[in-house]
Order: C-alpha cells, then sequence, then structure tokens
C-alpha cells in the first residue's frame, strides 16, 4: 500500500519477495521515519489459520506511526493485509511447532529529501517469514545481563513505540552481554539506570513471594501484546498479578534470599521464555534453582495452546485469517 498527502491510502497488491527500490534521498533511511510490527499467525485444528491478537497489533502500529508523525493505517486495511497474504499459499504457515509464519508489517517514508520534516509519501510493507521458534518449549533458561554502560529510552522519547530506531542503539549492549555470558540485555531506565524496564525484544516478568510483577507500562517501554496477554491469563488463573516499579537491587536481593523464585521475558518471538540468571557489574544470582519454574511453565504452555487453538478463547485472541 502507498500513502501520498492528498490522496491518502491507495490499493495494495501482492508481489514477490524482491528488493525494492528507493530514492538515495530517502526520509525513512536517513531519519528513521520507521514504524513495524511483528505478530504470528498458527494453524487451527479445524484447518483455518489464525493471527494472535492482530487487532491489538493494528492499534500498537497506528500509535507507534502517530508518535512518528506518519500517517495511520487504519484497523482494516492491517488485518485485510494480512488475511490477503497468507491467503496466497497458506501452506506457508509451518504445521511443525518449531516454526512459525512470523509476520513483519513496515511503514516507512520514501520521500526524497534532506529537509528536517516529516515526509509526504509513505510506503506500507507486509513480509511473511518462516522463522524457527529460538526459544522452544523445552530450551533451557537465558542468563541476562544489565549493564550501565547503555540505555535505551529516555522519558519523551520513542520507547513506548515500535520505530526502527529503537533497536540499532541496542546492539552495543547485546554484544557486551555475550561478553558476559548472556543470551539477552535487560534494560534500565535512563535516568538512574535503577529500574528494570524491559529487555531488547521482549517485556519481563517476575514471581515475588508467589505474586506475578512486571514494570509499569511508564512511557519509556514497549506496551507488549504478549505481557498483556500473561498479565490477563495470570489474574484469571488467580495469582496476584502487579504492574510496579521493579528496582534492580530489589531483583537481586530477591534472587539472594530466595523471594523471586522465577523470572521469565516474554514477546510475539520469545513467547515465554524463563531467565535463569542476572548478570550485573557487581556479580552475577540464579533466579530460584536456575531452572524453569511451575508460573513460568504454565503461562508459557497456556500461551501456546491458546496459539494453536487447543485452549478456549474467552477474549477473542484468535482472528481467522483464512478458512479451512
Ligand atoms: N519490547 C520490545 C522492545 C519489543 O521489540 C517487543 C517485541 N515486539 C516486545 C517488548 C514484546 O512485544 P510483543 O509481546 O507485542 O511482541
Amino acid at each position: 500500500l502507498r500513502w501520498s498527502a492528498g490522496d491518502g491510502w491507495h490499493a495494495g497488491e501482492v508481489l514477490p519477495h524482491a528488493p525494492i527500490a528507493m530514492d538515495p534521498a530517502m526520509v525513512g533511511l536517513h531519519y528513521g521515519q520507521v514504524v513495524f510490527e511483528g505478530l504470528k499467525a498458527y494453524h487451527q485444528p479445524d484447518g483455518s489459520v489464525a493471527a494472535f491478537r492482530p487487532e491489538d497489533h493494528a492499534r500498537r502500529f497506528r500509535r507507534s506511526a502517530a508518535r512518528l508523525a506518519m500517517p495511520e493505517l487504519p484497523e482494516e486495511l492491517f488485518l485485510e493485509s494480512l488475511a490477503a497474504l497468507v491467503d496466497v499459499d497458506r501452506a506457508w504457515v509451518p504445521a511443525a511447532d518449531t516454526r512459525s509464519l512470523y509476520l513483519r508489517p513496515i511503514l516507512y517514508a520514501t520521500d526524497a529529501s534532506l529537509a528536517l520534516r516529516p515526509a509526504r509519501e509513505y510506503r506500507y510493507l507486509l513480509l511473511a517469514l518462516v522463522t524457527e521458534n529460538f526459544f522452544g518449549a523445552g530450551s533451557p533458561p537465558v542468563s541476562v545481563w544489565a549493564g550501565t554502560g547503555y540505555s535505551r529510552a529516555a522519558r519523551g522519547g520513542t520507547g513506548e513505540a515500535k520505530c526502527a530506531g529503537n533497536y540499532a542503539g541496542g546492539f552495543l549492549a547485546q554484544a557486551e552481554a555475550a561478553e558476559h555470558g548472556c543470551q539477552q540485555v535487560v534494560w534500565l531506565d535512563a535516568a538512574e539506570h535503577r529500574l528494570v524496564e524491559e529487555m531488547g525484544g521482549m517485556n519481563i516478568f517476575f514471581v515475588v513471594d508467589g505474586a506475578l510483577v512486571t514494570p509499569p507500562l511508564s512511557g519509556t517501554l514497549l506496551p507488549g501484546v504478549t505481557r498483556e496477554s500473561v498479565l490477563t491469563l495470570a489474574a484469571r488463573a488467580g495469582l496476584a498479578v502487579r504492574e510496579q516499579p521493579v528496582p534492580l537491587a530489589d531483583v537481586l536481593a530477591g534472587c539472594a534470599d530466595g523471594t523471586i523464585t522465577e523470572a521469565f521475558a516474554c514477546g510475539t518471538a520469545a513467547v515465554v521464555t524463563p531467565i535463569g540468571r542476572v548478570v550485573t557489574e557487581e556479580g552475577e544470582w540464579r533466579v530460584g534453582d536456575g531452572a524453569t519454574g511451575p508460573v513460568t511453565g504454565r503461562l508459557r504452555a497456556h500461551l501456546v495452546d491458546l496459539h494453536l487453538g487447543r485452549a478456549p478463547d474467552p477474549d477473542g485472541w484468535r482472528y481467522r485469517l483464512a478458512g479451512p
């Protein structure tokens, strides 16, 4: 789909995967006026294909676009684009549950202009990729690095938006994490490096004295669709659920004295991934016994069952993209 000032959205088309042409002065390339989404589609037992909470991804896509002074793609067009792509060949949706069909909508400014102002022309693309589920059900807990050398998002910035510019700034921190034997980065608040916020591409949860605790949506972290799903499922399962500031010092103390029994990351790609170890400049702490805990395991299983149509869907999170 294309958008231009005055004419609005133009009809879309399905094209084979191929390089795209761009002007060397494209606004999106130079100034990062680019927003995207990531969601998954799954086979259902009745032979249909369903996406998980695409309306929520559509709404976040609109909010991200608004934050970057871009046109907002109407929810119907977003949903239609998903259905149109899956309809081309639903065999793209992998049958094996070790792989997923990952859908990546992206909106970028195509104007050729080096002027510092919002573009007047945009293009919306939807890519479909078959991805390996990089953290499978039986995969071991990950180690996470909480350093103070870099920040992801400051108040008033774009941390709440899913925009391209939020990610490259984390690559060096990711390399630092790897040097410390960790697979993922935990981001702390930019002002004081005191509060835990989220991870590179996931939100973060702790089980504290049996309650599920996650940092609140303070304006600097991405409001994850999986995060919201986990909060809903946990509350319905009778767990105490709290969105409250999480000081890193409390996490380390809780790991040391055993009040924190589990931690996990969650997101579209990772689903629910256990965290077994937290590493900082001061040392390292094991979470619980370092293995996947029962709350993490149950939440993960429930979410996977919802994706695959094996659990009832009282909230209408599965959205049929293609019939049987
Ligand atoms: N935080 C960041 C920075 C992310 O990129 C993602 C992935 N979109 C998430 C959290 C998790 O969001 P979701 O559950 O909607 O995939």
